[in-house]
């Protein structure tokens, strides 16, 4: 078992600077749990208090009912994997992945079947005699999970592991992480910055900023109902699209006004703003829900000008002059569109985004 559970945790550094603030997270057994964010916002000062790299400035760090705020690394039962993967240069990847089991006096046999078994799955077994420097990146990076595979940990905690791969890698080594995660039936705490890495990997994702969490939820519920215009921006690409405006209510429904838009809103919106006539609204569009087939209809459709078309494979981004904001849209790469070419989107009504325009707090 290996349950985390963070209440009421703070870190303050020497030097004064409160890196992790109020943190209160219940990280459920065998959970893969995903720290994201902007760099600086506390990631990693939060999975090194779980490690005991960092010591805990006040609040209770738990695993399952025991407080382990003052329990030394060791003691923790959880294996690490870094950033820099953190190789021995003149040792074998053998001697690499066996080094903590070595320490600890295990039995030779133990360590020789543990390593072999933990090579095979990571199908590294024909690199067990070459030294890192010797290894590619992405057979670094094997290494590095093998020695913390073989401690067989409670807790499995990563630190930015595939920031060092190049793109086509990083893809097949997520798939990779998410099947070890499975066949290991432990509990995952990964850091990324990565939102796309967040999404695919984790059960439930925490988003931070300055060292407060902003929200916590499954991937679903963070890149669709976001709780404020923070998460709405970090996830998404192009990022969502926002504009200012103003909820109309009249004859029982209601219409997100601006200058230059009425976009009638759907009864689901409508029945969580009753009693909000009038008030400032921040709108936001997720690039991707516009489309210029079948036009929606005047109380569905955004007008404005092309000024920019990016292909991207697929599809394509369309940067868009809509009112002196430039938006970016996500299209068909079918769409034929050159700049300066006045077009209309249909807006997708149903996944419409409401924040309040001050607080950026979620409406809906
Ligand atoms: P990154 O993705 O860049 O690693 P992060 O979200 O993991 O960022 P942390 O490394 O947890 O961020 O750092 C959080 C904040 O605490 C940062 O502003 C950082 O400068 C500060 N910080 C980290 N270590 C110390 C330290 N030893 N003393 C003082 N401040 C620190």
């Amino acid at each position: 078992m290996a349950r985390i559970r963070f209440n009421n945790v703070e870190k303050k550094y020497a030097n004064g600077f409160h890196a992790v603030q109020n943190l209160t997270l219940d990280i459920q057994d065998k959970e893969f749990l995903v720290l994201l964010g902007p760099s600086g916002c506390g990631k990693s000062t939060t999975l090194n208090m779980i490690a005991g790299l960092e010591d805990v400035s006040g609040g209770a760090l738990l695993f399952d009912d025991e407080l382990v705020n003052y329990t030394p690394p060791h003691k923790r039962d959880v294996a690490m994997v870094f950033q820099s993967y953190a190789l021995y240069p003149h040792k074998s990847v053998f001697d690499n992945i066996a080094f903590g089991l070595q320490m600890r006096k295990v039995d030779r046999a133990e360590i020789d079947k543990r390593v072999r078994e933990a090579a095979e799955k990571l199908e590294i077994t024909h690199l067990l005699d070459r030294r890192p420097s010797q290894l590619s990146g992405g057979q670094r990076q094997r290494v590095a999970l093998g020695r913390a595979m073989v401690r067989e940990p409670s807790v499995f905690l990563m630190d930015e592991p595939l920031s060092n791969l190049d793109a086509a890698l990083r893809i097949s080594m997520r798939a990779e992480i998410k099947e070890l995660h499975q066949s290991m039936q432990t509990t995952f705490v990964y850091v990324t910055h990565d939102q796309a890495e967040a999404l695919t990997l984790a059960d439930r994702i925490v988003v931070m900023k300055d060292g407060v969490v902003k929200q916590v939820g499954t991937p679903d519920d963070i890149y669709e109902r976001p709780e404020n215009t923070f998460v709405a921006s970090f996830l998404g690409s192009p990022p969502i699209n926002y504009i200012d405006g103003t909820l109309k209510f009249a004859g029982g429904g209601a219409q997100f006004l601006h200058e230059a838009l009425a976009l009638d809103l759907p009864e689901a919106i409508t029945a969580k703003l009753s009693g909000q006539d009038g008030r400032k609204v921040r709108l936001g569009i997720r690039a991707e829900d516009v489309d210029e087939a079948a036009a929606g209809g005047p109380g569905a459709t955004i007008h404005g000008k092309v000024n920019s078309v990016l292909p991207v494979g697929s599809d394509q981004f369309l940067g868009f002059d809509f009112y002196g904001n430039e938006l970016f849209f996500r299209v068909g790469k079918d769409l034929a569109h050159k700049v300066g070419d006045d077009v209309s989107l249909s807006v997708d009504l149903n996944r419409l985004h409401l924040f309040d325009k001050d607080s950026g707090a979620s409406l809906l």
